[in-house]
């Protein structure tokens, strides 16, 4: 199995990275995670783009334009004869002595990419999955897809012990994101989910389901919505890279609508599904 380590492709079992590599010490870098159906990534330029933004932000420059990191990806892909799974993708901040205070510019960021097998979900997608409310008690730059995700995984790891595939997170009364997808609700047939600002990431999958809904004219309403909206939701669904568009049929212990994958979450699923295709083919 090939991984890449500063932008070479080698065996996983030589690939080194120091000890003293900020993205280890501080989490100090940003990652990626594309699709990859039938060797091809799914929206990988959206990928790759907000890569650069989330660097961008954390105010750090990568050594690679966009197009140099797609052709390394499919390298990669090709060379582990990857079919069905994911890319992932992380720039740290680069590997010098321990200090709060950034690097000089001698220090180049350390990229690593790796590839894995993953199916798509078919069976929680055709049945839905149950979600627990959690604080949401994250920074104030959730748009940065950066390498600190504490607060998601103890939110995440608190859904995995109550059984459940996620956790919504809100602010107080205010629903923002899931620990590892966007959440969108379903409400007399209009789409409501989170505005794209500091508090969530904007993920490629919504901003593609928003998309498809604008092309499908189904009404979408980009908003913060509150506890007692999800609780009157007629559905709920989550969406990411690896989920896709995932119906959520009980929130802690209730259930959605009528407990089913609703009809508007299942449309957005089969044009989804006709997304990918287009673009990777069958
Ligand atoms: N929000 C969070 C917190 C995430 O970690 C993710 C990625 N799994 C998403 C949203 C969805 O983003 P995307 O559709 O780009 O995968």
């Amino acid at each position: 199995e090939y991984v890449i380590v500063d932008g070479e492709i080698l065996d996983r079992t030589v690939a080194k990275v120091d000890i003293e590599d900020r993205g280890y010490q501080f989490g100090d870098g940003v990652y990626e995670v594309i699709r990859v159906y039938n060797g091809k990534m799914f929206t990988g330029k959206e990928h790759l783009n907000r890569l650069i933004e989330s660097a961008e932000k954390i105010r750090m420059e990568l050594p690679y334009s966009p197009e140099e990191l797609e052709s390394k990806m499919e390298e990669l892909i090709s060379k582990n004869e990857l079919d069905t799974g994911i890319v992932y993708m992380q720039f740290t901040r680069g590997t010098s002595p321990r200090n709060h205070v950034f690097p000089g510019g001698d220090v180049a960021p350390t990229f690593v990419a790796y590839t894995r097998k993953v199916a798509r979900p078919v069976e929680s997608m055709e049945k839905g999955v149950r979600s627990i409310l959690d604080e949401d008690i994250r920074w104030l730059r959730c748009d940065i897809k950066s390498l600190n995700l504490l607060g998601n995984l103890l939110s995440k790891q608190k859904a995995a012990e109550a059984g459940c595939f996620e956790a919504i997170l809100h602010r107080g009364e205010s629903v923002t994101e899931g620990s590892h997808s966007n959440i969108s609700i379903v409400k007399d047939g209009v789409i409501i989910t989170h505005q794209a600002d500091n508090l969530i990431l904007n993920g490629i999958t919504r901003q593609k389901v928003l998309e498809i809904c604008r092309n499908e004219n189904i009404s979408v309403d980009e908003r913060a919505f509150t506890l007692d909206e999800l609780s009157a939701a007629d559905e709920v669904f989550s969406s990411g890279t690896t989920v896709e568009v995932m119906p959520i049929v009980e929130v802690d212990g209730k259930p959605v609508g009528t407990g089913n994958p609703g009809p508007v979450t299942r449309n957005l699923q089969d044009l989804f599904k006709a997304e990918i295709e287009r673009q990777c083919g069958k």
